[in-house]
């Protein structure tokens, strides 16, 4: 459970957090297995017997004053009593874990309902037949190279959904028809058409007739001509009812069979837009993105075209469902109405625009060997004096309680932001010796395989089965106050600080569109600057013209301000808010949108502005970061490079580079090293690159180079990217400050 705030010590009071123009908020990782500072939980167990503050709910902690027969809440002040149980327990010298960290990891006992559920992870794939030769082939590499453990269930859909029966000698296939004006109901259950049991077969008995059953998949434009008299087939060939196909694979996987599973995930693979059925998209409003004049194109294409995934996402939350999108297309595919099934069911969402270098298979075997948390809820408190404001990432709140979120599933990497507001315009200032404080609970359920488990000699558990586990993990921190604009501005944690603004440009994007997004981001880097030279008091008031060049827009004061202006360009730099006549593509837009709002603020960073190191050799490094701009790398002299934008990983060997330097690196050099430890570390796969200059095209590495590149796409050769957007941004600072 990783917790960052954007600044260590909090603004004191309303005023200073108005004037500091920063914003104040925190990045939760909950499932992360350490803190932000690499330390474990406390584990232990009785979650459920931890004393709660009867006036705020919080849990006991360590920051809690505590006597023989009562304990303060360190987040409101009341005074609790203790149990004798408690007292009993307590007692006893490191008896309870939350007496000896403030960071705890606690079992809690099973309800009624987790006990009968079937712990074994349930995995369904659903595969695009309305699709091609190569798509299917890289399906089923992404599919074998990932199954193990699990209850596999296979299924695919056209205008047809197909459900496979592995079990058997040979594997059997069931189609049933997806009527085109269905009301989300089938000709007949899938239940009546194979029952349950018979299409989740386990993976470990039926793997090789489930490699069988995959090689029979054809795509349906192969299907005609076979003489099987299939003439509707023939009409209807080329649909994708892949709306239908959800929801109804969702309803057999769901409770109302009496089969509760733990943890059931659906993998859709889809290879272009849902275009048949309950759910079919309208992709003509891709072409006609310009046509409404004046208008915001890239607004036209942000929105949901019907709430029709969006509802059944919550149909799936309902059923306890996980679902992933798997999109291999270049086609226009809408995932801005897709979306919402994977990102509010917890699922991922994955976008590769072809099937030649895709990760798909790499991305899938991640997936599945990691481990997840599902049915999560989580909480965040404060102390008395301010209150969580909005919150940010792919939850949702819970329907009667205010602050609580819920998660169907998240892994390790997951990450939620909070933003915070003041109770009152006291702020800190009234009890000068009460700190800030921050409780983050997070109730969520694990699968313990197997082999997980300690095989005590006694053989008490049974060690074929897989168990479920139901945790407590509790987090409690303090923070400091800055007494004045200067602490404040010292104590800026910019990762922090950019994930908060990424979610606010996103969300101002999606309402408001792209361009309304990027001002929001010039404006509240234009109005920081100024409150920033307004405390240094670096303006010299009243001397007109002279005042231009007093405007310090490089923060020289404050080493902890000084990455924001740099951050801020690169994120107008960034396809998330450059323009579709810049080539970006709306599925892309979006796609990105999904990944940078669940990722943690380090990664964040790095996927707006890429680290570029430089190595002498293969095995030596030369420099460990330089800007992303042409004139530091001819400076340099370093012959290789290498650029880590977290989604893409790029070597680069200059033009000038030794002939005799190994290209490509070899495999045990520490360039290597570096890039296989960056892979095996990271949520997803980023792509490899090695492009030796002079030799092959480097536009795929220099289009990284964006410090020398206009920051809005459209400008002129002449303007010098950053220098000149900094120019501009002290011109606005300075019409702001009239
Ligand atoms: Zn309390």
């Amino acid at each position: 459970m990783a917790l960052r705030a954007t600044v260590v010590r909090f603004p004191s009071d309303p005023d200073a957090q108005e004037s500091s123009g920063l914003p104040w908020g925190v990045t939760v990782t909950p499932f992360a297995s350490k803190d932000e500072n690499g330390n474990s939980p406390v584990y232990g167990s009785g979650g459920d017997l931890i004393p709660r503050c009867e006036n705020c709910w919080a849990y006991y902690n360590t920051y809690c004053d505590q006597d023989q027969w009562a304990w303060t809440c360190s987040l409101c002040g009341t005074l609790n009593g203790l149990s004798s149980e408690t007292i009993a327990r307590y007692s006893l010298p490191e008896s309870a874990p939350e007496n000896m960290s403030s960071f705890v990891d606690l079992e809690l006992p099973l309800e009624g309902s987790e006990e009968d559920m079937q712990a074994r992870p349930v995995y369904v794939a659903a595969i695009d037949l309305a699709s091609s030769e190569e798509f299917l082939e890289l399906t089923k590499s992404a599919l074998l190279a990932a199954l193990e453990g699990s209850l596999f269930g296979l299924a695919t859909f056209s205008h047809k959904l197909g459900l496979y029966d592995v079990q058997g000698p040979i594997p059997v296939v069931k189609n049933v028809f997806l009527p085109q004006d269905s009301d989300g109901t089938l000709p007949i259950e899938l239940e009546d058409a194979m029952p349950l049991f018979s299409f989740l077969a386990p993976v470990e008995t039926c793997k090789d007739r489930i490699a069988s059953a995959l090689e029979t998949l054809r795509p349906t434009s192969s299907w005609d001509g076979t003489g099987s008299g299939q003439g509707l087939d023939r009409i209807l060939l080329g649909g994708r009812g892949f709306g239908l196909a959800m929801e109804t694979l969702i309803s057999y996987l769901g409770s109302e069979h009496g089969n509760t599973f733990a943890l059931a995930r659906i993998f859709a693979f889809l290879s272009g837009p849902p275009d048949y059925g309950p759910g079919q998209l309208d992709t003509r409003r891709y072409g006609e993105q310009y046509a409404s004049k004046g208008e915001d194109a890239e607004l036209a294409l942000l929105p949901e075209q019907t709430p029709f995934y969006k509802d059944l996402a919550a149909v799936a939350v309902q059923a306890g469902v996980c679902i992933d999108i798997l999109a291999v297309t270049n086609e226009y595919t809408d995932l801005a109405s897709l979306k919402f099934l994977s990102i509010d069911s917890g699922g991922s969402l994955f976008l590769y625009p072809n099937t030649d270098d895709s990760t798909l298979p790499q991305d899938m075997y991640r997936m599945l060997s990691r481990p997840y948390a599902f049915n999560c809820i989580m909480r965040l408190r404060t102390s008395s004096e301010f209150k969580p404001g909005n919150s940010y990432g792919h939850f949702f709140p819970d329907p009667q309680y205010e602050n609580v979120q819920h998660v169907i599933c998240c892994d390790s990497y997951a990450t939620y932001a909070y933003d915070f507001d003041f109770e009152n315009n006291h702020g800190f200032s009234r009890h000068t010796s009460e700190l800030p404080m921050l409780q983050l609970a997070f109730q969520y359920t694990v699968v313990v395989s197997p082999q997980e488990l300690p095989t005590s000699g006694s053989g008490l558990t049974s060690r074929s089965k897989y168990t479920i586990k139901r945790r407590l993990r509790i987090r409690t921190m303090q923070f400091g106050v800055a007494h004045n604009i200067n602490e404040l501005y010292d104590s800026v944690e910019h990762e922090v600080v950019l994930s908060i603004l990424v979610h606010k440009v996103i969300l101002a994007s999606l309402s408001e569109g792209v361009r309304e997004g990027r001002m929001l981001l010039h404006d509240w880097l234009v109005i920081l600057t100024a409150q920033y030279n307004d405390a240094c008091k670096t303006v010299a008031n009243g001397y007109g013209s002279s005042i231009g060049s007093l405007i310090d827009v490089t923060f020289s004061q404050c080493p902890q301000l000084q990455p924001l202006p740099r951050l801020v360009f690169a994120l107008l730099r960034n396809p998330l808010l450059r323009f579709h006549e810049e080539g970006i593509h709306p599925d892309y837009r979006i796609y990105l949108q999904c990944l940078f709002s669940g990722l943690e603020p380090s990664s964040l960073h790095r996927a707006i502005y890429p680290l570029l190191t430089s190595y002498a050799t293969p095995d030596k490094l030369a420099y460990p970061r330089h800007s992303l701009s042409r004139a530091a790398l001819l400076t340099s002299e370093s012959p290789i490079f290498f650029l880590d934008a977290f989604t893409t990983l790029i070597v680069f060997y200059s033009s000038t580079a030794d002939p005799t330097l190994p290209y490509p690196p070899p495999h045990d050099c520490l360039l290597r090293t570096t890039i296989n430890k960056l892979k095996q570390e990271r949520s997803m796969t980023p792509r490899l690159m090695f492009i030796r200059g002079g030799q092959e095209d480097p536009t795929p590495f220099e289009n990284y180079l964006i410090e020398e590149q206009d920051v809005d796409g459209s400008g002129f050769a002449s303007v010098m990217g950053f220098v000149s957007f900094l120019e501009e941004v002290s011109q606005s600072v300075l019409e702001y400050m009239k």
